[in-house]
């Protein structure tokens, strides 16, 4: 595969973009490639800009549920953007939208958009300081939030990919409130709790970690929490930005019956647009500004062109059968994986939930970051490259989640199994 008209628009960006890319892990940096630039994208099939195509896994890192353009987004988004692009204006269509929202998330009792996921993560935590007026946030070890500056800390992600423990330009003062522990591991919150619960206005979370690969919760792990956070006055906040329409249509807090106060979302509910939104239980809602006092706002926060692409796609995912589809599929693809990475010799832990999955490079179960920063991340990069090669493109780290759409058909997880046994016999090589 040649790729010279990307290597020359990378090679341009670099000059007038930070390492050429607008999000670092799409560099490619640390599995060794250079990026290749889309020009166009349809079902489950990116198309670069020298013609080589490749079957997608990373569907814009989740939001993707049924595949790249959809004609329902697309004719969505073409009939709202006809009637403006922006008001600043109330709108129909976000009052439809957080209605469907609340109605298929039923802790989500009231909601407010918003235009990313760190936009949502970064305020609900400061929804949750200001009604418990308490300072303190405990988050996990290798869940990443976004980029707000109290929640970099031993984030996953970028941060995890690049082996960066935090950032320069987060004062350490701004920090400071914030703990972060162990994931899956009840014993450390309590420990923790025990010290400091009165302090704590919230627990935030990842429901399933997917930013250190993908990581399910233990059993009984989140009825921890939530009687940890019942117990302290603390708010429990599920960041449902990856997980939220994918692990099933009421998100991870329906799958694993598990109410939080607040809930995060991003990504899918934007049908591939900014979009962001935080909402939950009413009380606590209601003191958001202008009902309550604590103040979030938002000029393109509701955009008619988002909340159209919204809502085309939660039309999508509400049909009968949808989960179901993409549960098998992902299954059939998990299964192939396994037994290709078994038959070339290549130790695989693959963690799986719905159709969110990551296959470590490890012979030892993955529950935490701890864990799955033992993967040996040398022969993931040369795994990836393997792939590329061969017309699928994965994640370009080991510590992120591959997804699974609507648009994936069984001939197209076929030949990603096919390419896998022979990208997976030429690491067992190097
Ligand atoms: N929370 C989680 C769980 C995420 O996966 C992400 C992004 N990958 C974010 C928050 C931040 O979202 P955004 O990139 O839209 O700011």
């Amino acid at each position: 595969m040649h790729r010279k008209i990307s290597d020359r628009l990378f090679e341009r960006a670099c000059r007038v973009i930070p390492g050429g890319v607008n999000s670092p892990v799409r560099s490619g940096r640390s599995v060794g490639v250079r990026p290749f630039f889309v020009k166009e994208a349809k079902g489950c099939r990116i198309r670069d800009e020298d013609g080589n195509v490749y079957i997608d896994y990373v569907c814009s890192w989740g939001p993707l549920i049924a595949g790249h353009a959809p004609v329902q987004v697309v004719e969505a988004v073409m009939k709202a953007a006809a009637g403006g692009t922006s008001y600043g204006i109330p709108s129909r269509l976000e009052v439809e939208l957080a209605e469907q929202v609340a109605a298929l998330v039923p802790s989500m009792e009231m909601i407010r958009m918003v235009n990313s996921g760190t936009e949502a993560v970064m305020s609900a935590v400061r929804l949750a300081r200001g009604f418990t007026g308490r300072n303190k946030v405990i988050k996990f070890n290798g869940c990443y939030h976004g980029h707000s500056d109290c929640l970099l800390v031993a984030s996953g992600s970028g941060l995890a990919t690049f082996g960066i423990p935090g950032s320069p330009g987060v004062p350490e003062e701004l920090v400071q409130h914030t703990m972060s522990l162990r994931y899956n591991d009840l014993d450390v919150v309590e420990e923790a709790m025990e010290h400091m619960g009165g302090d704590v206005a919230a627990i935030v979370l990842e429901p399933v970690a997917g930013n250190m690969g993908v990581v399910p919760p233990r059993q009984g792990y989140l009825e921890g929490l939530r009687r940890i956070c019942d117990r302290y006055g603390a708010l429990l906040i599920f960041d449902e930005v990856i997980t939220g329409f994918r692990v099933a249509l009421g998100g991870a807090q329906e799958r694993y019956g598990v109410k939080p106060d607040l809930t995060c979302l991003g990504k899918i509910i934007g049908g591939g647009l900014p979009v962001g939104a935080y909402g939950g239980r009413r009380d606590v809602m209601q003191r958001v500004a202008p009902e309550g006092d604590i103040y979030q706002a938002g000029t393109l926060s509701g955009n008619p062109i988002a909340m159209a692409a919204g809502l085309a796609m939660l039309d999508i995912v509400r049909r009968d059968g949808v989960y179901e589809e993409l549960e098998e599929k992902a299954s059939h693809l998990a299964a192939g994986l396994g037994r290709a990475a078994e038959e070339a010799g290549v130790p695989m832990t693959l963690n799986r939930v719905g159709s969110m999955g990551c296959g470590f490079f490890s012979r030892h179960p993955v529950t935490d970051f701890e864990t799955a920063a033992q993967s040996d991340t040398r022969a993931y990069a040369v795994f990836f490259r393997e792939m590329m090669e061969r017309g699928v493109y994965l994640a370009p780290s080991q510590f992120e989640a591959f997804f699974v759409s609507l648009a994936h058909e069984k001939e197209d997880l076929d030949a990603t199994v096919e390419a896998a046994g022979e990208a997976f016999r030429a690491t067992a090589a190097v």
